[in-house]
């Protein structure tokens, strides 16, 4: 119970809210090494930007900037900022208008649409190979008619900056997260990589 309270004492106070309550809720979550194990004999037949580096990976899929009218000299390394509660931000936060346009950083899949208490109306998508998460916070709202399962192509409009959740009201801004998926395709799972590291 000790950790999981910690858990939940962390999480009030950072973005993955949602992503960390529902490990919690997960009983599974602790399986994770076990599935990585049960890949590692079938990554010789990978192609060799999945075998090593996933910022290199990402790197070379050239992702738009999930902001629009954003530049990449504008962009802020805070991925390894801590937030409230000491929970390490693991994103970053792109500032723009309220209602600036929030864009698909490449296609794939809308895995979850979901509200946290942390992220407010947040958009969580899959890459087109299920490897990465793409995760977009704090949106004022959502595009018309976007749903789960949608299928988007680069540079469609997901929805639009604001300051859901836990976002200063004076502050809108984009919290993008990347996270590379377990086995298990989990929208709320995965290991953070850094997305300034991705764009710069
Ligand atoms: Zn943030």
């Amino acid at each position: 119970m000790t950790r999981f309270r910690s858990l939940a004492v962390a999480a009030s106070g950072g973005f993955v809210t949602g992503a960390i309550a529902m490990a919690v809720l997960q009983p599974r979550f602790v399986l994770h090494g076990n599935a990585e194990t049960a890949r590692s004999p079938a990554a010789a037949d990978l192609p060799a930007t999945l075998q090593g580096d996933p910022v290199e990976d990402l790197r070379q899929r050239h992702l738009l900037l999930p902001v629009e009218g954003m530049t990449r000299a504008a962009l802020h390394d805070s991925f390894d900022e801590l937030r409230s509660g000491g929970v390490r931000h693991e994103a970053i936060d792109i500032l723009a208008p309220r209602n600036t346009p929030i864009l698909a950083v490449e296609g794939g899949t809308v895995a979850k649409l979901f509200h946290s208490e942390a992220g407010g109306i947040t958009v969580y998508q899959f890459d087109p190979t299920n490897t990465y998460a793409y995760y977009y916070a704090h949106l004022e709202r959502y595009a018309a008619g976007l749903a789960n399962g949608d299928q988007v192509t680069r540079g469609q409009v997901l929805g639009f900056v604001g300051t859901s959740g836990n976002a200063p009201k004076d502050t809108p801004h984009l919290h993008f997260a990347i996270f590379k998926l377990t086995s298990a395709k989990q929208w709320w799972h995965g290991s953070p990589i850094n997305p300034y590291a991705v764009f710069k």
